[in-house]
């Protein structure tokens, strides 16, 4: 097990290439300020219409002055052309470039960004501009951020990336309240239905793109996955509050994790602990919940598609972890495909000890340990619930993003190090480990550490590294779709897999406007926050204004 000290130790070490990765990382915050939204303008809906005038002026004065960029193309000259992503570029349609650049240039405007659900809400009232609006949404953000409405929109989409060696994480775009308010029943059975649905689509794909003949060399892997949230299938999220304060107290009754930051880790007994420790209301939703999560399991491994159950607010990992277990356990047996992928956030500060100790569990209780590992996305709610809840010492997020960073490249390099040994040792990993992350230089390091423990190479004077078949199905890279493409086609101009294995993953999100409408100011914001920094809105829109250019402009570099 890994402690404090170490992590500490971790970081001393790792000084050097954080210094470097400081310098050189692109300044992305994405998940940090999740659904933390301004409060709606009043003005928009009544009384101040100088509001309007002035959103008006300002978005209207950064769309000129965006479309003078675009063909002045000055600024943002300094941002880096990369030939791997000027190739991948040269294949994407103008109006796709066109339509992105239109959404990348309205996220770089702040005043838009943030009057962009109140002004959409209020123009969605006046009959023919509300048509034009859900057109000019549909055309550029919806097309640029989202697969589409229903499963079969995505299809062309998860196509068109396949075709550049690239696997999708489809999911229907479920934004639980962060205050965990109570849903419709109907609207839970409506989100399982999606669930479903997305798998049996993927299932489908992926016997056309990687047959069960080929998943043999890929560690029953075809890059065909379907994406979880476990607050978006019961109505009461409530319950896991509950069910995971339950696990916590009886951990501590045993005497287990006194030396690991909260939320501590999994341990045999906990959903136990959690059943008998809450009310009967409470109970029955945790058993039906975990009754939808065998059922979705269950369709996956018809279906041979990879479930990720994504991870949430500490105060919901106790239940969470505990049924992603049990998951991992039963659907993840060493002599069988591998079905279930957990996730893990590395700004947790129990994250070292928790990767140690997953690593271990799985080994000893004899399963296949797959990860998504991501920095978290809950940062501001984390820290406000701690305070509100009157706790004391360290939150349960790292202080400083420098910590975080440590932890994540910890991850990268503990689980690269293990994987290796076990492909050396047994032929064959056991461990899958995904990448999710927009940061570059730990995309970076992952690389490194890959071509350094002999995992890839490069093969005759081949420009890529290709990863050996042994290690294929062990890492992947993710990111956004519509986002950080840049990122995405450096990674496949970099390292490759045989038989064109997608290394890259693009989470995919689908669900019908009104629904994706929080999704979309969550994405705009995220850009927004960027904005000053190299990566994100500012980035992207040059980055799509320079390959316009290239292909309007005759002679233009
Ligand atoms: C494919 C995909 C799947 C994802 N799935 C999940 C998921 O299941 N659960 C989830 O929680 N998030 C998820 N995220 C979001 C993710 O956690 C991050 O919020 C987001 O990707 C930005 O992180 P980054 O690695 O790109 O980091 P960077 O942009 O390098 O760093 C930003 C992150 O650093 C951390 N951070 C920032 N400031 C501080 C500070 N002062 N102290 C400590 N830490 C700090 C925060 O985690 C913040 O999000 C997912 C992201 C992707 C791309």
């Amino acid at each position: 097990m890994m402690s404090s000290m170490l992590v500490r130790r971790q970081l001393l070490q790792g000084r050097a290439l954080r210094r470097w990765a400081l310098q050189s990382r692109y300044r992305f915050h994405s998940g940090s300020n999740a659904k933390v939204r301004e409060p709606p303008l009043k003005g928009w809906n009544s009384s101040k219409a100088s509001n309007k005038v002035l959103a008006y002026g300002a978005g209207g004065t950064v769309l000129a002055a965006s479309f003078a960029l675009l063909f002045t193309g000055r600024k943002g000259s300094d941002i880096e052309d990369d030939a791997r992503d000027r190739r991948a570029l040269s294949g994407v349609p103008l109006t796709k470039l066109i339509s992105g650049w239109v959404a990348f240039a309205f996220c770089s405007s702040p005043t838009w960004v943030d009057m962009s659900e109140s002004l959409y809400s209020g123009i969605s009232k006046i009959p023919i501009l509300s048509s034009i609006a859900h057109a000019f949404i549909m055309r550029t953000f919806f097309n640029q951020f989202l697969g589409g409405e229903t499963t079969p929109e995505c299809i062309p989409k998860i196509e068109a990336l396949r075709q550049e060696e690239i696997g999708t994480l489809l999911g229907y775009n479920i934004e639980a309240e962060l205050d965990g308010s109570s849903k419709d029943t109907q609207l839970i059975r409506d989100q399982t239905e999606h669930v479903l649905s997305s798998i049996e689509t993927q299932g489908q794909l992926a016997r056309k793109f990687w047959p069960e003949s080929k998943t043999a060399g890929t560690g029953g892997d075809n890059r065909c996955w379907v994406r979880i949230k476990v607050t978006g299938l019961l109505p009461n999220p409530v319950a896991l509050y509950h069910g995971s304060n339950a696990i916590l107290d009886a951990r501590e009754k045993r005497g287990l994790d006194s030396d690991v930051p909260y939320p501590g880790l999994p341990h045999d007994g906990d959903w136990e602990a959690a059943l008998t420790g809450v009310h009967d209301k409470d109970r029955e939703e945790l058993n039906h919940l975990r009754e939808i999560l065998e059922k979705i399991a269950t369709k996956a491994r018809q279906n041979n598609v990879r479930i990720v159950i994504d991870a949430e607010q500490s105060w919901y990992q106790p239940v969470i972890d505990s049924l992603t277990d049990e998951l991992m356990q039963k659907y993840n047996s060493l002599d069988g495909p591998a079905t279930c992928i957990a996730s893990f956030q590395a700004y947790l500060r129990r994250y070292p000890q928790l990767l140690d100790q997953q690593i271990k569990r799985a080994d000893e209780k004899g399963y296949k340990l797959l990860f998504k590992q991501v920095r978290g996305a809950y940062m501001i709610t984390e820290a406000a619930r701690w305070k509100r809840e009157g706790r004391t010492g360290p939150g349960p997020v790292w202080s400083t993003i420098e910590e975080t960073h440590a932890s994540y490249n910890y991850g990268i390099q503990r689980a690269i190090s293990a994987i290796a040994e076990q492909v050396k040792r047994d032929g064959k990993s056991r461990i899958s480990m995904v990448l999710a992350t927009h940061n570059a230089p730990s995309t970076e390091l992952a690389i490194r550490m890959l071509e350094q423990h002999g995992l890839a190479r490069h093969a005759g004077d081949g420009e890529r590294l290709v990863l050996s078949s042994e290690a294929a199905g062990s890492l992947a890279f993710a990111q956004l779709y519509g986002m950080k493409d840049d990122l995405t086609n450096r990674v496949t101009g970099t390292v490759t897999a045989e038989g064109g294995f997608p290394l890259v993953v693009k989470s995919m999100s689908y669900g019908e406007l009104k629904e994706c409408l929080p999704f979309l100011a969550r994405r705009a914001t995220e850009n927004k926050a960027v904005l000053e920094g190299r990566g994100g809105a500012a980035a992207e829109r040059v980055r799509l204004g320079r390959e316009i250019r290239r292909r309007l402009i005759p002679f233009s570099s």
